[in-house]
């Protein structure tokens, strides 16, 4: 969704649910659950201001098992007019929290998916108790328990030896 910015009305706009956002991701996989966004200017200014609800699928990081990860995202955006080719701008320490707009348009479709892959934990997990692959059989621990004894010492050996075990058997 394309909006201009010489038709956001003084009092603002608020483009509220999903149905403002037919595709809204790239990937398809994505999927945009609610939305809720407040758009105003001051004069040339435009603040985005609101949240948004997404699942998209992820890997645990400890099991290896696809699951979806639901993020919840709050949007505080600022868009500037892109200045002017050749046209030098000082950079202040709030510009971190800027973006540009260029022909009069911002496409809050590619905020929204920005917001989104932000809000993607750096380090996911199924579920907070994920309990991992056993580092000593590999078999997820969450489905099935092995009778593997605690891992102690260097997990690579302890593989090694269970391997070792095997074949001397
Ligand atoms: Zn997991
Ligand atoms: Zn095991």
């Amino acid at each position: 969704m394309v909006i201009k910015v010489s038709e956001i009305p003084e009092e603002g706009v608020q483009i509220e649910g999903v149905s403002a956002f037919p595709e809204p991701f790239q990937d398809r996989s994505w999927r945009l659950e609610d939305v809720d966004l407040t758009v105003s200017k001051d004069g040339d200014t435009v603040f985005v201001d609101g949240r948004l609800d997404a699942r998209m699928p992820q890997v645990c990081s400890r099991c290896l098992e696809p699951y979806e990860a639901k993020v919840e995202a709050d949007v505080h955006t600022r868009f500037v007019p892109s200045p002017g080719r050749g046209e030098e701008r000082e950079l202040g320490a709030d510009d971190l929290e800027s973006d540009v707009y260029d022909h009069d348009q911002i496409d809050l479709g590619a905020l929204l998916e920005t917001e989104a892959a932000l809000g993607l934990p750096m380090k996911p997990l199924c579920r907070e108790e994920c309990k991992g692959l056993c580092p000593s059989c590999g078999v997820n621990r969450n489905t099935v328990a092995c009778a593997c004894a605690p891992a102690t010492g260097d997990p690579r050996w302890a593989a090694l030896k269970t391997l070792a075990d095997r074949l001397h058997r």
